[in-house]
Order: C-alpha cells, then structure tokens, then sequence
C-alpha cells in the first residue's frame, strides 16, 4: 500500500521533545519556538515570523491585526481549505469568490479589481500547491484601494515569486505546519509579519491579550493584560519536533522536488499526447514539491481513476469542494462573476502520493499503474 502523506519524520524529533521537557520548559516560547521563529525570518527575510497552534490560528491573527470586521469583504478564491475563509467569516465579515486560472488553480489576479467594493477590506491569495499567485498584480490593486494583502501560505514555505519567499510579499504570511504539509508539528502554523508596527499587537494577541512577551524580554518589570487575545503560541514540545526537520530543511525540499520531477517527466507524455493535464509552474515561481496533481478529463474519469489506483494499493485523493458551493459558503460569501474554473477544474484534480521518505520506486509503480489506467 502506497500511502497519500506520510508526516515527515527526521529521526531527531524524539531527541528534541526529550530536551524540550528536560529543559523543563514544555510551554510556548521556550528555546525550540525561538529557534523556529529565528530560523523562519534568516530563511525568509521576513520582519518578524511568530509559531501558532496552526496556520487557522495564523490566518485569524492576521484577520484581527487587518482589523476586519462586521461587513466587510474579503475576496479570495473559492477553490481553498475552509480556514481560508474561516478566519475572516469568525469576525463577521463577508467573503467574496473570484474564479481560478485553470493553469496554476490560484486565485485569477485579472478578476480581483472587479470584485472590489467599497466595503473590501483585504485580499487572501492562497498559493495552492506553493505556486505563486501572480503578486506584483495583487499588491498593485491592494495599493490602489488601500487593501490588505494576507497570504494564504499554508502550503509555500520554501517557495519563492520572483526571488521572494512567500509569505513575506503581502502584509502578512500565514504557513501551516500540520501533519500534511512539508515541515511539521503535528499541528502549527506561524504568522509572518512584514512591517515592525504590527509586532507589538501581534505578540499581545497572541498571549491572550498580556504583554507577557514585553516581560519575558526583560523590557518590563511585571506583565499585565492589556487588550483583547487569545491562546495562540504552541507548546515546545511541538516545536521540538518542528525543529528537527527546519535543520534539515533543504535536504526534505529536494528529496520533495527529486519525486515531483520524476513524475513530471515521467507523465510527460501522456500530457503531450493529450490524455492528462499536469501542474503549470510560472517562469517567475520556484516551488516547494509540496503536491502533485494531474487532472483528468472530467470527473466521471477521475473517479475510475482513483478507484483504479486504490485497487493496486495507491492512495490518491482530490480536494477541495469549492467554497461557495457549501452551506457555510452560501451562508458567510458570495461568487463574485462567473465560476468558469473552480468546479470544472476542482472536479478534474487528483493528487498523487507526496511525502519526505516517498521513494523513487514507488513513484514508477505509481505512474505504470497511470499508464496501465490509460491504455498507453
Ligand atoms: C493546510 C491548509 C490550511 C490550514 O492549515 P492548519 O495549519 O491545519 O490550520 C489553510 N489553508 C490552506 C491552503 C491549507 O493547505
């Protein structure tokens, strides 16, 4: 059986939550977070990077920093993970869909100014398999009508638009770190933030509304809850386990991107002969391996397919149901245009087995099994 995801495991992760509890020191922000949060902003350039109980919890961060609130909007794709959505509908905002490129699935960056209303707040580009949506264009729009930009990066750390890393372009970066993506700790995320002026409410926010951070640095004598937070920081614990794969971080993106070429040029053919669609990369975009996908002809075709696969032991899924066709979607959003490509392409999409320890064996069994399916 070939699993969907295996979590990444390094082998120093026991050794670390070990030291994390014999440093006796198993809450937030002990020597595992700072060497996270540290490793985070030297590997990114981003001002202030910050670890969170997950990248829901690094969206709402943001969500409260941008200050969103009752009816305003917010436009991002429908084609996402509902924490996308979530964490500005928790404040009672309305959500509003724009369609996807069908090359790259991101958010379609030439419909956005068209959804914009008076009551648009910000802007969510979720960079979905850790492509980059077309950001020069949304920081463009975002400027012109004083929007905030949050980056959806759950699945793009390692990724760069343009030389830059996202999750740092826009005016926060929200990564996730659960078991699916390519570093983990179980569950965790982490906000970036790019402008110094946000670091200070961030940091209360985040430590239920107490300057305690202020305290810890030695910058005041006593702590004290000064505004509105919440519980955001993990346990070292966690972040030990985190830590062991960021020290090796460079050598889990490249067994990644050593697998996701190897299906590439291995389906290749099948994508010039017109029988499947393969993931597109932009010239301006370095990726992270972090998923592979193909798409089928429609989704009657997709269904035989995974069913195929499943029978000689493959685990290959799809995801995600478009936003604005689920009840809380109707209920907390509107499509704004035409959904050319959300569901049409949603419903071609299958993802094949990715993970740090996949090996190169299995991806040739995995793509004969393909071509088995096809007839070619
Ligand atoms: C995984 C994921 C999330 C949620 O991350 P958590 O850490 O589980 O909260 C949000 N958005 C996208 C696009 C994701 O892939």
């Amino acid at each position: 059986m070939i699993c969907f995801n295996v979590p990444p495991y390094t082998g120093k992760e026991m050794d670390y939550i070990r030291q994390a509890v014999e440093n006796q020191k198993i809450c937030g922000d002990g020597e595992f977070t700072k060497k996270c949060n540290a490793w985070i902003e030297e590997r990114t350039g981003t001002k202030k990077a910050l670890l969170t109980t997950s990248c829901t919890h690094a969206t709402e961060l943001a969500a409260l920093l941008a200050g969103i609130g009752p009816e305003d909007e917010v436009i991002m794709p429908a084609y996402t993970f509902v924490s996308t959505a979530d964490a500005f509908v928790l404040r009672g905002a309305k959500v509003v869909f724009v369609d996807i490129r069908p090359d790259t699935m991101n958010m379609d960056e030439n419909l956005i100014e068209d959804a914009v209303t008076e009551r648009t707040k910000a802007i969510v580009p979720v960079h979905y398999a850790g492509v980059a949506c077309e950001m020069d264009r949304i920081m463009e729009i975002a400027r012109k009508h004083n929007l905030t930009v949050i980056e959806d990066a759950a699945q793009g750390i390692m990724s760069t638009y343009k030389g830059r890393a996202l999750g740092t372009i826009g005016d926060f970066g929200c990564y996730s770190f659960h078991e699916t993506k390519n570093y983990s700790m179980g569950e965790g995320g982490a906000l970036l933030i790019r402008d110094e002026k946000y670091v200070e409410d961030a940091e209360i926010l985040r430590e239920k509304g107490t300057n305690r951070s202020k305290f810890f640095r030695g910058q005041i004598d006593k702590y004290t809850w000064v505004n509105y937070g919440s519980s955001y920081l993990p346990s070292d614990m966690n972040a030990a386990y985190l830590w062991a794969q960021l020290e090796l971080a460079d050598v889990i993106n490249d067994a990644r991107l050593a697998r996701w070429k190897q299906y590439w040029e291995l389906l290749t053919p099948l994508k010039e002969r017109g029988i499947l669609e393969l993931p597109a990369v932009p010239e301006e975009c370095v990726h992270n391996a972090h998923m592979f996908y193909i798409k089928a002809k429609d989704l009657e075709e997709r269904t035989r397919l995974l069913t195929f696969l499943k029978e000689n032991g493959i685990l290959s899924v799809f995801h995600y149901i478009p936003l604005h066709t689920a009840p809380a979607g109707q209920k907390f959003g509107r499509f704004h245009g035409e959904d050319k490509y959300t569901t049409k392409e949603s419903e071609r999409l299958a993802r094949l087995p990715m993970y740090y320890g996949l090996e190169e064996g299995q991806v040739d069994y995995i793509v004969s099994k393909i071509k088995e399916f096809y007839g070619v």
